[in-house]
């Protein structure tokens, strides 16, 4: 049976919008040693917006923005909304067969050609090279904390032709020669893809969240660290304004996983706040996994144990006085 204290622990944890979802969680919150933080809706707020679009060639910003909005428009990634939100205004439909790939990016196919969407290393499977130009401006936009997605758009090989749908969009678009059908037995070729342009976005960072990490260190956490999907450039430079000096970047979700397992064999017990699908996996498996309560996705706030209703990090540093108080009383 769960004991008065930890009882009361819980209930004035949710007061303050702390949601334990047991007892035994309170208590281990009290024995974290290591906490590592997603980026992207954790220590930043998540709303992202678009802040810069660079063209190449001859393709318009507004191309940039149109191509991507096509894919992006069934994204439930931050970075998706953002350039849904900006491309409002202009002329485009949905692509079909979209598919989107966790902590890289989102593909799918636009008056028939295939749109990529991504970071850097994502796109670059597609792609026969990143412009040398654009790519100088991601490294200045990525050093000033700002996330870079790359455009790319291109052949289909034997599968061009096939449905016209969705055509309106893009009077700049180059239809890639159906005439010039590889053999049939050859797969299908995205060696036509070229990048048409990248997306510089930006997302501020908590206001609270360089002194609740502050704060963590002073209740004795020994350790804290970022994990993130996102390029090394941009979370350095998130980072450092939060005053993390460990930082995990590029990492797909199963590598978070294997970095909270590390921190484990060292600091027995870890805590792991993250918001997102891709943080699924090592919330899952950190000792205590932390979601955000607003900008958590519905995986996220199954899979944690504690949720931050209101999403504020501050809230962390009160689960952690409300753990350690639980301790020593209950037998
Ligand atoms: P984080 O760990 O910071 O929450 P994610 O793992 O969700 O970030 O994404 C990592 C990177 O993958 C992003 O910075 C972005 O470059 C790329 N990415 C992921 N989803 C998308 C998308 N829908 N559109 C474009 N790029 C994406
Ligand atoms: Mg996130």
């Amino acid at each position: 049976a769960i004991m008065p204290t930890l009882l009361s622990g819980i209930a004035n944890g949710a007061r303050q919008g702390i949601l334990f979802k047991n007892g035994s969680q309170l208590e281990m919150m009290g024995k974290v040693r290591a906490i590592a933080f997603d980026k992207t809706g954790t220590l930043t707020t998540g709303i992202v917006q678009v802040f810069q679009v660079i063209s190449a060639g001859n393709y318009s910003q507004a191309d940039v923005l149109k191509v991507a909005a096509t894919v992006e428009s069934v994204s439930e990634h931050a970075i998706g909304k953002a350039i849904v939100k900006a491309a409002v205004d202009l002329n485009w439909v949905s692509a079909v067969e979209v598919q989107a790939i966790p902590g890289q990016g989102i593909i799918g196919i636009n008056n028939m050609q295939q749109v990529i969407v991504g970071n850097a290393a994502f796109v670059q499977k597609h792609v026969t090279n990143l412009p040398e130009e654009l790519q100088k401006s991601a490294s200045v936009l990525e050093e000033e904390g700002k996330t870079v997605v790359w455009v790319a758009q291109g052949g289909m090989g034997r599968q061009g032709g096939q449905g016209g749908q969705g055509g309106q969009g893009g009077k700049k678009q180059i239809p890639i020669s159906p005439l010039s059908s590889p053999s049939p037995l050859s797969p299908p070729s995205l060696s036509s893809a070229e990048v048409i342009g990248l997306i510089a976005l930006a997302d501020e960072v908590r206001a609270e969240a360089a002194a609740t990490i502050a704060r963590l260190k002073a209740l004795g956490v020994e350790q804290i660290v970022m994990l993130t999907g996102d390029n090394q450039r941009t979370a350095d430079s998130v980072a450092q304004s939060v005053g993390i000096n460990e930082v995990y970047a590029e990492l797909l979700p199963e590598d978070k996983l294997d970095v909270i397992r590390r921190l484990q064999k060292q600091y027995k017990t870890v805590a792991m706040v993250g918001d997102g699908i891709n943080d699924a996996p090592a919330l899952a498996q950190a000792s205590i996994g932390i979601a955000m309560g607003v900008a958590g996705s519905d995986v996220a706030l199954e899979t944690a144990d504690i949720v931050l209703m209101a999403d504020r990090l501050e809230k962390l540093a009160v689960a952690m006085d409300l753990g350690r108080r639980s301790h020593g009383i209950i037998k």
